[in-house]
């Protein structure tokens, strides 16, 4: 038997350990249960080596709870210790670990997500325990030995009578930390930290049913049996060679590491890499919404299996923070702060790794099955159009297989949607109008006026797509969006037959005059048009500048540029001066029945616009029923 006193210069080094991990001191189950691992892993190691006599066997970690005596038990039957090894490493080495640790983030933020990250190892059991124990027995002849420490610089050393290999740690659990000795407490920790551990975990029995008998009788009850319940899944999909994994594998991969997730994942992209940084992982694509917001934060990061942060931010580009999966790699140094991070070389090809492998996926994904493909645009555009606007090196590929539909669900790469425009829609200076609705049902009318005269009018609703038409723009000169409803749609020169006005010059100043009367108070431009005689009589647009610089306003964008509040409404009232009710308009006597009818008409437009609400709307309705009366 031998008492003494650790190697170490800061005598209260435990009730710092505690305050310092203040926030997390879950972790410790972690780290015991890797330290678990690596003893078995090391024995494995040595075993396939050829080295002594190794019975390897199939060894387990056990986890077990003594509410009574209030105490954890952490069991591995793995490499062991002898009494020089646990003198060396956990005395001098393990100790020197945490204490230079402490030395090094004693001012660190505590907030900064190094705390769990670090190294503190096995001492991290002081977080939530009065008192340590390690039974140890090495895997040479050396005897068995009993460490103890109570939480001060001074440990008991003695020998112990334990027979089999492995170490059993044993944790009194103090006063404040009774929450580890609740079953469902352990069992979440498990599930969190543990679940792809390469060793199997073993926490409790459970019940299970066997077939019953054949010569049972109906209402025998089946015969159970209990069984070890394993808490881990030691090799899990990502561990294995995609070769050897059917689309199966996967789907139920995900739905392991989701089991609350009923959708399925629309495709997955297995990471597999071992030079110049080792890492491996499968990503999946989810079914993605328009809210950015709410889909972060599913990514699951490990370090050889061992549950790191679901937080990835830094390591996988902002706009595959959407994705879901796990990426596992050695290299990702943790025990720093995230700007640190950021600016390590290693992290930065990492990201650069993933970036080019969901690139080439989605390319080869496009290339195979282009109908499939366009199937699937919808629920991933948003990162694709994030990752466009976001990354250079992702906007060149994605240049190659990013979707534009149309209204009616064809679907153009921005290449055949040049070749597509030249020969349909160019303005007056031979600059190229994509036209596009954001909306299909509000814009409804303007998207069948425009298709009415012979136009193609894509379909994108995504809030990021503005600023993506912002890049192609200044990318491509000769070349500009402009919504349904914008004013460029009359600067359009219509290829075929145009239409031919069957007003004198004369009319058509009284006609503007007569409805400039009633409309210019109220910020109308009026502009005459000679169009189909089917179309509507009166179109309101809005120039696609004032538009747009709206929505940026209200996504806080552009509003510094004017440092005011609210911009000027400020809108086109375009006449169809082949309409019949416009004739009708020209050719009233009276002037109070002309204004009624300019009104109606405008009140119509204005409706179909989305611009009449409130007591405005209200009179309309009640001035239509009038009518019909
Ligand atoms: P680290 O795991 O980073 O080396 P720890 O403080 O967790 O640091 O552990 C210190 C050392 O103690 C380990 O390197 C190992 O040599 C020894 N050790 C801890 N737990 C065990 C165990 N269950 N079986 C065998 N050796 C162990
Ligand atoms: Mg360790």
């Amino acid at each position: 038997m031998a008492t003494g006193k650790i190697n170490v210069s800061v005598e209260n080094i435990f009730p710092l350990i505690k305050k310092f991990l203040y926030s997390d001191h879950e972790i410790f189950l972690r780290e015991l249960i890797s330290n678990a691992t690596d003893a078995t892993l090391k024995l494995k190691h040595l075993s396939s080596l050829g080295e002594a006599k190794l019975e390897y066997g199939n060894p387990m970690i056990e986890v077990k709870i003594d509410k009574e005596g209030k105490k954890l038990h952490i069991i591995d039957q793995g490499i062991g210790m002898s009494e020089e090894e646990v003198k060396k490493y956990i005395n001098d080495i393990a100790f020197s670990g945490a204490e230079e640790f402490l030395d090094k983030y004693k001012d660190a933020d505590k907030d900064s997500g190094i705390i769990g990250h670090f190294g503190l190892g096995f001492y991290s059991s002081f977080m939530v325990a009065d008192k340590v124990e390690i039974i140890t027995k090495s895997y040479t002849d050396e005897p068995a030995v009993h460490w103890s420490c109570d939480g001060s610089p001074k440990f008991n050393l003695k020998k112990s009578n334990k027979k089999e290999r492995g170490t059993e740690i044993i944790l009194s659990i103090a006063d404040d930390s009774t929450e580890f000795l609740e079953e469902n407490r352990v069992t979440e920790l498990l599930q969190k930290y543990n679940k792809f551990m390469p060793i199997p975990i073993k926490f409790g029995t459970k019940t299970e049913t066997l077939p019953k008998p054949e010569d049972a009788k109906e209402d025998d009850p089946a015969p159970t049996i209990e069984v070890d319940n394993i808490i881990n899944n030691p090799n899990p999909a990502w561990t294995k060679k995609p070769a050897d994994l059917k689309q199966e594998d996967y789907k139920n991969f995900y739905r392991e590491l989701y089991p609350m997730q009923f959708e399925e994942p629309l495709f997955h992209i297995h990471l597999n890499v071992d030079y110049p940084f080792n890492l491996t992982g499968i990503l999946y694509f989810p079914k993605l919404t328009n809210d950015l917001s709410i889909q972060k934060d599913r990514i699951q990061l490990y370090q050889n299996q061992v549950f790191v942060t679901d937080n990835v931010e830094g390591i996988v580009p902002e706009f595959l923070t959407m994705l879901r999966g796990v990426i596992d790699s050695p290299d990702i140094p943790l025990n720093v702060s995230r700007s640190y991070l950021q600016a390590d070389g290693a992290v930065k090809k990492i990201s650069s790794y993933i970036t080019r492998k969901v690139a080439d996926k989605l390319t080869s994904l496009f290339k195979h099955n282009r109908e499939d493909f366009e199937k699937k645009w919808n629920d991933i555009k948003i990162v694709i159009e994030y990752g466009m606007l976001s990354e250079e090196k992702f906007f060149e590929k994605a240049d190659k297989f990013a979707l534009y539909p149309t209204v009616d669900g064809t679907y153009f790469t921005f290449e055949e949607l040049k070749e597509k425009i030249k020969a349909l829609q160019t303005d007056k200076d031979d600059k190229l109008v994509v036209l596009y609705a954001s909306d299909k049902e509000s814009q409804h009318s303007y998207i069948e006026a425009a298709k009415a005269k012979g136009f193609e009018v894509l379909l994108l609703d995504s809030p990021i797509v503005p600023h993506l038409m912002q890049k192609l723009e200044t990318s491509n000169e000769k070349l500009s969006f402009a919504r349904v409803d914008a004013d460029h749609l009359d600067n359009l020169i219509k290829k075929e037959d145009t239409q031919i006005s069957k007003l004198s010059d004369e009319e058509k100043e009284k006609l503007k005059a007569n409805i400039e009367e009633v409309t210019t108070d109220k910020g109308y431009t009026v502009q005459l048009e000679a169009m189909d005689s089917e179309a509507s009589p009166f179109i309101i647009t809005e120039p696609e500048f004032m538009r747009r610089m709206k929505e940026m306003q209200q996504t806080g964008g552009g509003g510094g540029m004017f440092g005011m509040g609210n911009m000027p409404e400020m809108y086109n009232l375009i006449v169809n001066i082949n309409h019949p009710l416009v004739s009708e308009i020209l050719g009233t006597k009276t002037a109070k029945k002309r204004d009624r009818l300019i009104n109606q008409s405008l009140d119509l437009a204005r409706l179909s616009k989305g611009l009449l609400k409130g007591e405005e709307l209200t009179k309309f309705i009640s001035r239509s029923y009038e009518m019909i009366k």
